[in-house]
């Protein structure tokens, strides 16, 4: 199979058989063979009804249907695990992203090589104060962070090599660091097309202000965690280590300093108050970093390794 297109939704029922209508024109064009798969993450209103019949129109529409709204993450997660096709696609259900760019994005993962390409919704269509402006800044921090070199981190048009989608495991609010997570990984051939953007036809916007305060400390987990998540002793053990030896000469200082002149007050010193402090929150983040210490030596995933090739060895 050439294609396997995710898509994440929840109460789109307006826009589904507008969408899945489009992309059946397309792909038939180019003549791919492809499956569409439909993850309807709790939705309230009637998607999945629509899905159904829909899919029984249609054999190469598959559905799946969350409990409860889990949220994006969660849809694309379950879509990655259950696509079977060599390039996988996801798209928001919104018609936000247009079918239109599917055969170019097909074409840079098969022809020329790339591992993973992210939209980049250059124009774009939403309100400019509450989501343009804040989405710039959260793309230069995640830019610089990441050291990945996208404009738009969160667009919801991307394409992956079927093996990407089946390394990576997108949990939580994850979803808007899919390209950190295939670095970490090892993908590194990272690419990015300029795609068409369009107004949201039905329903309304999922993601409210709060999107950013999360998206900005999600960053800093996926950092945390890509950097230090096997050896959590190494961050929390060293400024732990800085942090008490600061408090601890400090202090120390001021000791030495009373035991020559019995005179000088230490109590009086914010310097006194400054190094307790100090040696308390060193303690306190060395404690830390041995309980992450052994929270990441008992995590079931601590010894996966992706391994690209074998030479001589059979496949399992
Ligand atoms: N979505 C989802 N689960 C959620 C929230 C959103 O599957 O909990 C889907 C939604 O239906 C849409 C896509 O994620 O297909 C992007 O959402 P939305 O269009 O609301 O985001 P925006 O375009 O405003 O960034
Ligand atoms: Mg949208």
């Amino acid at each position: 199979m050439n294609l396997s297109i995710v898509v994440p939704l929840y109460n789109e029922e307006e826009s589904l058989p507008e969408l899945c209508s489009w992309i059946k024109s397309v792909v038939d064009q180019h003549g791919y063979t492809y499956e569409v798969l439909l993850i309807d993450d709790g939705s309230r209103d009637d998607s999945w009804k629509v899905i159904q019949t829909i899919a029984a129109s249609n054999p190469n529409i598959k559905g799946i249907k969350f409990q409860r709204n889990y949220g994006k993450s969660a849809a694309l997660n379950e879509g990655f695990k259950a696509a079977q096709g060599d390039v996988v696609i996801t798209m928001d259900a919104d018609m936000q992203d247009s079918p239109d760019e599917i055969p170019a994005l097909y074409q840079m993962i098969v022809e020329e090589g790339f591992d993973m390409v992210s939209g980049w919704k250059k124009k774009r269509y939403d309100n400019t104060l509450t989501k343009n402006i804040p989405s710039k800044l959260f793309n230069a921090v995640a830019r610089k962070s990441s050291g990945i070199k996208l404009h738009d981190f969160n667009c919801g048009l991307k394409a992956y090599k079927r093996k990407v989608v089946k390394c990576i495991e997108v949990f939580g609010e994850m979803h808007r660091y899919i390209p950190v997570l295939a670095k970490w990984s090892g993908f590194r051939k990272i690419g990015e097309k300029i795609v068409e953007h369009r107004p949201r036809k039905y329903g309304t916007t999922k993601f409210g202000w709060d999107r950013f305060i999360n998206g900005f400390l999600d960053l800093g987990t996926i950092m945390f965690l890509g950097k230090f998540g096997k050896k959590p002793m190494q961050f929390f053990g060293l400024y732990g280590t800085l942090a008490f030896l600061i408090g601890f000469l400090t202090s120390g200082y001021l000791m030495v300093a009373k035991i020559l002149d019995p005179e000088v007050g230490i109590t009086n010193k914010p310097a006194f108050y400054i190094a307790l402090a100090v040696m308390i929150i060193g303690m306190q983040l060395f404690l830390t970093g041995f309980v992450a210490e052994l929270v990441a030596r008992n995590a079931s995933e601590r010894n996966v390794y992706l391994i690209e090739e074998k030479l001589g060895l059979e496949e399992a």
